[in-house]
């Protein structure tokens, strides 16, 4: 039988190469729904060439747009508008496979609705685990969901962890690697521009996330998701630069070997692990080429040049109501470094500011997680136009 497939987060970097892998099986899969934030002529796009059921478009303000646009096609894909109608598109009939590719907070609401309808959750929304671990990782238990990462580095360790049967009593420790991102050598940071800090040497993504790979927030979320997805401690987890991103993560045993995962740094590879899983399908990414690739190297993080690193270990060890707090912060604080309004500087001084002021009490639900969220970007938005 096809598995039926959503994708939050269609016209996206993750959605798009989520497309290409599933578009070269179609034996296996179905598109059943797609959604995205606003871009209506995008969605219609990718309606007319996967002919979904649903499309969802969060920003409800567009859905009349979007109703026209499928009209205008000839696409009898049926349509809804606003942020609750994304849940709607994980749950609709046919569903068993959610691709988690919304960009910040905004996806946890939709990625918890897959978690207790009992679906395959394939989770880049790292944002997401970051505000939510311990009640995402419930709701997958209760609701009997499947949780698979898409991150390359966790989709390495999941890899380099299937041969533990489930036992983590003989692993060491996990070692995320990071490619250092734009600045790793570069000494100077307070003129650096939005343009430059999304020009990645490796990786094409999301402008967020291209930020944080430059601030190195984006392994400092990385290492908060592995605890939640493995279940390790912050002392357990290391971070190693590896500029190639050709191997994407390590997991050591007590008896000193150490597994990795290698490919090329092609998303479609994680995305291919994941949708099959435990099979293993065809992703359309290349072959790793040795010969071509010459030395692998591996130096330590700069945690002075690039504090978010450490404001996220932080957070971790301080608990669940720093990491929503660290997550808020770091999204307004991105946002406004986009938008110019905020130095490239200025976005780890507006999280370790916000952070100071990060209650102790875990939140206990999700309303509870989205109002601490609501409060840090408060706190974080005041903070940025003081700074302005
Ligand atoms: P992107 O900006 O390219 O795409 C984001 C998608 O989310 C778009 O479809 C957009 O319409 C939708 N979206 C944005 N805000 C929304 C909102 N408020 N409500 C509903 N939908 C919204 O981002 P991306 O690079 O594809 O990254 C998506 C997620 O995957 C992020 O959490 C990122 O950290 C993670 N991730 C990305 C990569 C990568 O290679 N791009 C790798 C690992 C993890
Ligand atoms: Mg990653």
């Amino acid at each position: 039988m096809k598995h039926g497939v959503a994708i939050l987060g269609a016209t996206g970097s993750i959605g798009k190469s989520a497309l290409d892998v599933i578009e070269r099986h179609p034996d296996r899969f179905r598109v059943v729904a797609l959604t995205a934030h606003s871009s209506v002529s995008a969605l219609v796009a990718l309606c007319a060439r996967v002919r979904p059921d649903f499309a969802v478009i969060a920003d409800p303000a567009r859905e009349s747009a979007l109703r026209e646009g499928l009209a205008a096609a000839g696409l009898p894909t049926e349509c809804l508008g606003g942020a609750a109608a994304l849940s709607s598109a994980v749950t609709a009939p046919g569903v068993d496979t959610v691709i988690a590719a919304i960009v910040g907070a905004a996806g946890l609401v939709p990625t918890l609705a897959a978690a207790r309808a009992g679906h395959r959750i394939l989770l880049a929304n790292k944002e997401a685990i970051v505000c939510a671990g311990g009640l995402l990782m419930d709701a997958v238990r209760t609701g009997e969901a499947q949780l698979l990462p898409l991150d390359s580095e966790h989709s390495a360790i999941h890899q380099c962890l299937a041969g533990t049967a489930g036992t983590r009593g003989g692993v060491r420790r996990l070692i995320l690697t990071a490619s250092g991102g734009p600045f790793r050598t570069r000494t100077e940071l307070s003129e650096v521009t939005p343009e430059q800090a999304c020009a990645h040497p490796n990786w094409v993504m999301g402008r967020k996330i291209s930020v944080d790979s430059a601030t190195l927030m984006n392994k400092g979320l990385e290492v908060i998701e592995a605890s939640w997805l493995f279940g390790f401690a912050p002392a357990n987890i290391d971070v190693v630069v590896h500029p190639q991103s050709v191997v994407h993560s390590m997991v050591e045993f007590v008896d000193g070997s150490v597994l990795a995962q290698l490919g090329t740094p092609d998303m479609r590879t994680p995305l291919a692990y994941a949708l099959a899983f435990p099979e293993r399908v065809a992703s359309g990414s290349d072959t790793l080429d040795f010969l071509a690739l010459g030395a692998l190297t591996f130096e330590a993080p700069d945690y002075a040049r690039f504090p978010c690193l450490r404001l996220a270990y932080d957070a971790l060890r301080a608990g669940p109501a720093a990491c929503v707090w660290l997550n808020a912060a770091n999204e307004m604080a991105v946002d406004a470094f986009l938008a110019r309004r905020l130095s490239f500087l200025g976005i780890a001084r507006v999280i370790e500011a916000t952070l100071e002021q990060a209650p102790l009490q875990a939140p206990h639900s999700i309303d509870e997680v989205l109002q601490g969220d609501a409060s840090a970007r408060r706190k974080a938005g005041a903070l940025i136009e003081r700074s302005a």
